[in-house]
Parts: structure tokens; C-alpha cells; sequence
């Protein structure tokens, strides 16, 4: 049955009790204390002034405190805004502003950045009233990391200070679950980032669906240092973790040593990673110094994996179980995921199908998908690769305050997700690049990928990334960015020789760029931005 956010805690709670429901190296909290503290924050968020309907970021590492803070904030009938932790002052100015924040939670700092500084930086003498550059927002509250006080923010030690200021002043059933629960910005990797418009019940499904797909029972144990914020983290770890009466075991940063320390402790039986984390633990010598064997399954996503990534993950962390997934903000996190029991090959050379939705009145999927033509939006047949283009009851409601985008996103109830891909005969799902990033040279369209393949085989290039950028006789023309492996050194012209060599003539880029990876701009999560590459080109062509 659809609930709310808050109603499902008190469901779990209520089913669960004692279990425990997250666990850190130094405290645990079970799903009876989880509901109860969740309880006393909403009634102190209601004391601090937030009223149902208000927007309430809540800018946090994957503390403890997160889960039921985020749990408070659907209680109080408000809308929860996870931000991103990692974002600097520019970034946390435009999405507090954008996003019309009335109310902040939050540390004093964390991980080298100090949240007081930047936010003083982003509303100069802000005092509780209201500043001109955020006149939306009316309550500060700082979880004190460091005994620091600023006027007008409320500091505290711990949540207990919080909660029990009002209490009963937040009563549940303030919100329905089709009502929206949560903005969720997008990682920005083509632009500013998007707040994502999803209802209490979309992000549950979605939850619920990769239960369903990985076939939990219960027990699992999900560690994992992917944020909260971010629909990976809270869908495929937080919520589906809550679906089973399971336990999660977040961590605040990345660090081989440090999952397989947490997961010999805590007996997870189940890790998430990206990829790139995935490669550093199998090359990490603490593989074989922990007990690793509660652990049974790897699911490694929002990225492509390949095969002998997946052979070695089988033999060398000894896990029966690795499955992927691809899925977008906008979805309502990942709509597809690899059956654990589909072979190593199909796991990789797609991101899987759609996932099992198993609710009552729905189809056996939770989503529909086909590719579109990227130009005019029409439709195309599986086996063609075009922009991909989804439908389902997990998807958003549209972009808080960006009409003109969520209309170009959202059509008829179909999302235009920006990637490209082909839809097999079978049902899965290639991802291929993103539409975004294609450009026309001489009226002929070049897929980038085609080229960074090519570069990245040759020898001494570490990462390449092609762009299209004005040019007055072709239209646009190709630019490669091209990260030289340590030691190496390359030439310009040589690296378009050999591009004239192996690639027609209208996908040879006119120019190179070197560049070391720390000077290729990227988003907080590591995302390279091509378009902020497109600037400096043109900056450096002019
Ligand atoms: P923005 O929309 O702000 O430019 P973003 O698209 O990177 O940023 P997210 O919603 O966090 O923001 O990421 C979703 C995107 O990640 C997808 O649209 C897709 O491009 C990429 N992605 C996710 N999963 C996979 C996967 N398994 N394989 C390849 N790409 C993936
Ligand atoms: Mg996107």
C-alpha cells in the first residue's frame, strides 16, 4: 500500500521494533528508536517554525542523525531537499536560492569545508530574518561538529536538543504519499543542477523494486559511502534496506580499508559502489587480511562495468550475487537492474531491465521504455539507438521552479532522459552516451564516444574527452581534451594523425588540449562537465 515517507517508518517500526536499522562504529539505532526520534525532530521542527508545505535542505554527510532527520522533515509535512555536502559556496548559494529553502539543517562543517563560513558567505548577516540573497529562508540549525555559536543559528550537540521543544505539535498524516516529498537535485554534469519533483510513494517503488529484483529476504545488511542525498544511496540503499526490515551501514567518506574493516564488523551482507570504488577494492591488499564472508552481494552501478570486472568481483570478494543499474534523478533513481541470476556478459554490456515493480494493478515492470529520434522526439523501434525515453509511477512531477526545462523533460508523462541508448530485442538496455553531448560538424552528426574509445587505446593517454565548439566554416568542429598518463608525453599533431588514420574525416578534431585530471572541471561527485569544457575550449580558440 502507497504511505508516506514517515507512515512507512511507523509501519516498519511497528513490524521491525528492535531490529536494528542503522548501524555506525559507535552507535546503532533500531527501527523503534529511529520512529521515535523522528517523531521528537518533527515536533521540534515544527517549534522552530516550519510549516507543512515548507522546504527544508538538509545539508548532511551520511551521519546517523541523517535517517531521522530525513524522516522528521516528512512528518512535519514538509518537502526534504538533500543537498549535496560536497557543494562549495557558489554552488550552495545557487541551490539554496533556487530552490527557495525556507528552512536549513545542517552541521557547522565537514570534511575540510566549513558550512558557518559559507553560509555567511551566502547570506551576509543573515540573523534569522531573512536576507535579501535568501529572503525564503527563516530557520538555521546547525548540528555543532567543532562548539562553534553564529547568532540567530540554532547550534546544537545533538538532535536531543532539538526534539522535544513542542511536543505533539507535529501530528502524522500531514501528507498524502502522492503529494511531494522530496527535491532531489541532478549531479549537474550538464548544466546547473535540476531539483528533481518526486512524490513519498515514487521513491519507495523504486525502493521496493530492487528488493524485488535482487529477491531479498531479510536480514541484508547494505554498506555503503555513496551519500544519502543522491537517489543511490537513499533508493537503492536507505529505503530498499527499510523494504525487507534490513539494517544500513552508511559511511561519510570512501576508503577500500575502511569497507572491508565495516564490513567484517557489522557483517554486511551487501556493498554499492560506482565502478571506479569497486576496481579500488579489488585492488586493495585488506581484501585479504578482513573476514569478508557475510558478504554475498556487489551492486556496482551508474556506470558501465566491464566483464573482467565482474569475473574478478565473483572470484576475488567471493560474492555470489553482482548486479548493475542505470537509472536517473528524474526517474526516481534506477529503473533498470541486472538479475542476479543473468550471465557476467549481459550484466555488462547493458545496464539490465526494467526492474520488477510487484505491486498490486501494475504491470510486472516498474517502468516502460523506447528510444526516441533526438532531433524531432519520435518515436524509434528496439534495436535503434536514439535518446532514451521512459515512463512509469516512479517518475517526477517535473523541476521546482523551471518550467521551461521540466517541458522539455517531461512530455505526455514521458521523461526524456538527455542519454542515448538502444532498447535490445530482449528487453535490456544499452546506454550509449548522452544527447547533450553530440554535435554536428559539416551538418553530420559525431558521437563523441567514437572518439574518446579511439584516443583512450592509445598509448600514454590516461582519459580523452571530445566536444564540439563553433566554427565558422564547419558549424561546429571536434575538440579533444586529452589527459596524458603520468610520465608520458604527447604531441598535438600526432594524436590528429592518428585520428585521421582509424575516423572518417568530418570526426577528426581540429584541436587537442592537454590537461592534468585536476584541471578538467567536474562536478562534486567526480562527473567530468563537458559543457564548462566547451567554455574554456572556446576561451582558449579565441
Ligand atoms: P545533470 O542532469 O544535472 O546534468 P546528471 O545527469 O549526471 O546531472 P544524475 O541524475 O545524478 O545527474 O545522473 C544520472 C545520469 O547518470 C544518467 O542520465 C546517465 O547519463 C548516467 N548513468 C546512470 N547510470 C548509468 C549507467 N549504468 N551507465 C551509464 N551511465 C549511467
Ligand atoms: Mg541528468
Amino acid at each position: 500500500t502507497p504511505l508516506t515517507l514517515d507512515a512507512r517508518l511507523d509501519r516498519c517500526a511497528a513490524e521491525y521494533g528492535e531490529r536494528p536499522f542503522v548501524l555506525t562504529d559507535d552507535r546503532t539505532l533500531t527501527y523503534a528508536e529511529t520512529a521515535a526520534w523522528a517523531a521528537r525532530l518533527a515536533d521540534g521542527l515544527v517549534a522552530l517554525g516550519v510549516r507543512p508545505g515548507d522546504r527544508v535542505g538538509l545539508l548532511m554527510a551520511n551521519y546517523l542523525e541523517f535517517v531521522p532527520l530525513k524522516f522528521a522533515i516528512a512528518r512535519a509535512g514538509a518537502v526534504a531537499i538533500p543537498f549535496n555536502y560536497l557543494y562549495r559556496q557558489e554552488e550552495l548559494a545557487y541551490v539554496l536560492a533556487q530552490s527557495q529553502c525556507n528552512a536549513l539543517i545542517s552541521m557547522t562543517g565537514f570534511a575540510g569545508l566549513d558550512y558557518l563560513e559559507m553560509l555567511d558567505g551566502v547570506a551576509p548577516g543573515w540573523d534569522g530574518g531573512g536576507s535579501e540573497a535568501l529572503p525564503d529562508l527563516r530557520s538555521v540549525v546547525l548540528l555543532a561538529t567543532d562548539g562553534r555559536t553564529c547568532e540567530g543559528v540554532l547550534t546544537v550537540d545533538g538532535l536531543g536538543e532539538l526534539g522535544g521543544r513542542n511536543p505533539g505539535a507535529a501530528a502524522p498524516g500531514l501528507r498524502a504519499p502522492d503529494d511531494l516529498g522530496d527535491i532531489l537535485y541532478t549531479s549537474g554534469t550538464t548544466g546547473s543542477p535540476k531539483g528533481v519533483m518526486v512524490t513519498h510513494d515514487a521513491v519507495q517503488r523504486t525502493g521496493y523494486a530492487s528488493a524485488l529484483s535482487r529477491a531479498f529476504e531479510d536480514g541484508r545488511r547494505i554498506l555503503f559511502s555513496l551519500p544519502c542525498y543522491h537517489m543511490f544511496g537513499y533508493v537503492e540503499g536507505l529505503l530498499a534496506a527499510m523494504m525487507v526490515g534490513g539494517a544500513i551501514i552508511p559511511r561519510t567518506a570512501f576508503s577500500p580499508a575502511d569497507y572491508f574493516e565495516a564490513i567484517e564488523r557489522h557483517r554486511a551482507t551487501e556493498i554499492l559502489c560506482v565502478p571506479t570504488m569497486t576496481v579500488a577494492l579489488l585492488e586493495h591488499p585488506d581484501r585479504l587480511k578482513r573476514d569478508l564472508s557475510s558478504l554475498f552481494s556487489v551492486l556496482s552501478g551508474a556506470a558501465p562495468s566491464p566483464v573482467w570486472l565482474w569475473e574478478k568481483v565473483r572470484a576475488e570478494l567471493g560474492v555470489t550475487e553482482v548486479v548493475t543499474g542505470y537509472g536517473m534523478t528524474e526517474c526516481g533513481g534506477a529503473m533498470t537492474m541486472s538479475l542476479p541470476e543473468d550471465p557476467l556478459e549481459r550484466a555488462s554490456d547493458t545496464v539490465g531491465r526494467p526492474k520488477l515493480a510487484g505491486v498490486a494493478g501494475m504491470p510486472g515492470d516498474l517502468c516502460v521504455y523506447k528510444t526516441a529520434d533526438p532531433l524531432t522526439g519520435e518515436f524509434l523501434p528496439a534495436g535503434v539507438e536514439g535518446e532514451l525515453v521512459s515512463t512509469g509511477p516512479t517518475h517526477m512531477l517535473g523541476f521546482w521552479n523551471k518550467p521551461e526545462e521540466s517541458a522539455l523533460a517531461l512530455r505526455d508523462g514521458w521523461v526524456f532522459s538527455g542519454d542515448l541508448g538502444i532498447v535490445r530485442e530482449d528487453g535490456y538496455l544499452q546506454i550509449t552516451g548522452r544527447s547533450k553531448e553530440l554535435y554536428k560538424s559539416g551538418g553530420e552528426l559525431v558521437m563523441p564516444k567514437e572518439i574518446e574509445d579511439l584516443l583512450t587505446a592509445l598509448p600514454g593517454v590516461s582519459q580523452a574527452y571530445a566536444i564540439g565548439v563553433p566554427d565558422d566554416r564547419w558549424g561546429e568542429t571536434g575538440c579533444v581534451w586529452v589527459v596524458p598518463e603520468p610520465g608520458a608525453t604527447l604531441d598535438a599533431g600526432e594524436i590528429i594523425a592518428f585520428c585521421k588514420e582509424n575516423l572518417a574525416r568530418f570526426k577528426v578534431p581540429k584541436h587537442v588540449f592537454f590537461a592534468e585530471p585536476s584541471e578538467l572541471p567536474a562536478t562534486p561527485t567526480g562527473k567530468i562537465q563537458k559543457f564548462r569544457l566547451v567554455q574554456q575550449a572556446k576561451e582558449r580558440i579565441e
